[in-house]
């Protein structure tokens, strides 16, 4: 987020040395990090209130239209863009090309589809994998290709209540504002006393993960999608970094990097507030001790096994890297070292 600030900051001195009038507007999020602050003017470090002091800020300006630009009359020589040869030789993309429609359009797309139906249902529909619940704008937000100003005034014109859903949006936010203020936190946890906990080293344990083969069906689903479509949904996200950090003991920022390597939503803001959540160890983190049970939860948000049938259907025979049960006492022994309590 520095690096953005940062990288602004230099376009527009640039311009501005050439004489050419330059400004920014934000886009990118409703707030702007440094704008919501509490009465003591620190930030925020949970969520609830933080929220709340978004909705009571004055609410975010519609978005303006597009400016009419003025085209030049003869164009500079250039190149097509399939001459710059960036495309790799080998299409590995398939997966990902059939599930996403890259640009404002297909963000559009999403958002209208979106809007349509699933709205309507998300407060129960956001928490099941095996169906269409969510909006699947991430990747689209975090390129720019849609803003959340035009998802939150599009629901406010179509008179949508959607409260839950905007929420979503204000954790987005609340991600932006933590990395704003705690920029040191995609490496470092930002409850410091989790360096101390003995997290292990296990490059098959990593692999297994990485590549779902866990032989806990919901895990290996959601690791495999990922891979396949580069998104997983984001109640097996919280499942499947719990099972890193917590059964594996494998640090989360190991995970964190897998995520960032492979997502198409790769955004570091939100993956770090993700990781530390689930490991404990972020801003109004799910506690440490509290250890999802991977089968239970395929069994509450997949219960007909639809999701992991489509991704997963071997996993159930596979032999199992490590044993629930065993695994959630060695955390909860590894949870005392660091603090003796939670
Ligand atoms: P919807 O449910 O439709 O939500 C709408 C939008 O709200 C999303 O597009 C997203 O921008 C935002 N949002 C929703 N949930 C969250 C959340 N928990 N935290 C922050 N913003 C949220 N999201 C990313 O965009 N990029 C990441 O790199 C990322 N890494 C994650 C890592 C972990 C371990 C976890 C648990 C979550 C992560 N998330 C990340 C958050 C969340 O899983 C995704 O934003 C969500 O699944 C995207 O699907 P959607 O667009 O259909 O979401």
């Amino acid at each position: 987020l520095t690096a953005a600030i940062a990288r602004d900051t230099a376009v527009k001195r640039a311009l501005r040395d050439d004489g050419i009038e330059a400004g920014s507007h934000n886009a990118g999020l409703l707030f702007e990090p440094w704008e919501i602050a509490t009465n003591e003017g620190s930030p925020y470090r949970v969520f609830t209130p933080f929220w709340r002091a978004c909705l009571a800020a004055p609410e975010p300006p519609a978005p303006e239209r597009a400016p009419a630009l003025t085209l030049p009359d003869a164009w500079p020589d250039g190149l097509k863009i399939a001459e710059l040869g960036l495309e790799p030789e080998v299409d590995w993309a398939g997966g990902l090309q059939a599930e996403w429609q890259p640009g404002e359009h297909g963000a559009g797309r999403r958002l209208d589809a979106f809007l349509g139906g699933p709205v309507g249902r998300y407060g129960d529909g956001r928490d099941r994998p095996d169906r269409e619940g969510t909006s699947r704008l991430s990747p689209h937000l975090h390129l720019g290709e849609i803003g959340p100003r035009q998802v939150w005034h599009e629901l406010r014109g179509r008179g949508i209540n959607a409260d839950r859903f905007l929420a979503e949006l204000g954790w987005r936010e609340f991600a932006h504002h933590l990395l704003y203020h705690f920029p040191e936190t995609p490496l470092r946890p930002l409850r410091q006393e989790f360096e101390r906990l003995p997290w292990r080293e296990d490059p098959a344990g990593l692999a297994a993960w990485q590549r779902g083969r866990t032989g806990y069906p919901l895990v290996d689903a959601g690791m495999r999608q990922l891979w396949e479509t580069g998104w997983m949904h984001n109640r097996v996200r919280m499942v499947a970094a719990s099972f890193l950090a917590k059964d594996l003991l494998i640090p989360w920022q190991d995970g964190a990097r897998w995520f960032w390597d492979t997502l198409v939503d790769a955004d570091l803001a939100n993956n770090t507030l993700g990781w530390q959540w689930t490991a404990g160890c972020g801003a109004d983190a799910a506690p440490f001790f509290r250890i999802f049970n991977p089968a239970r939860q395929a069994e509450r948000f997949d219960p007909e096994g639809r999701y992991v049938a489509r991704f997963a259907p071997d996993s159930a025979g596979l032999d199992r890297v490590v044993d629930h049960g065993e695994a959630r006492g060695r955390a909860l022994a590894a949870l005392q070292t660091v603090s003796g309590r939670d």
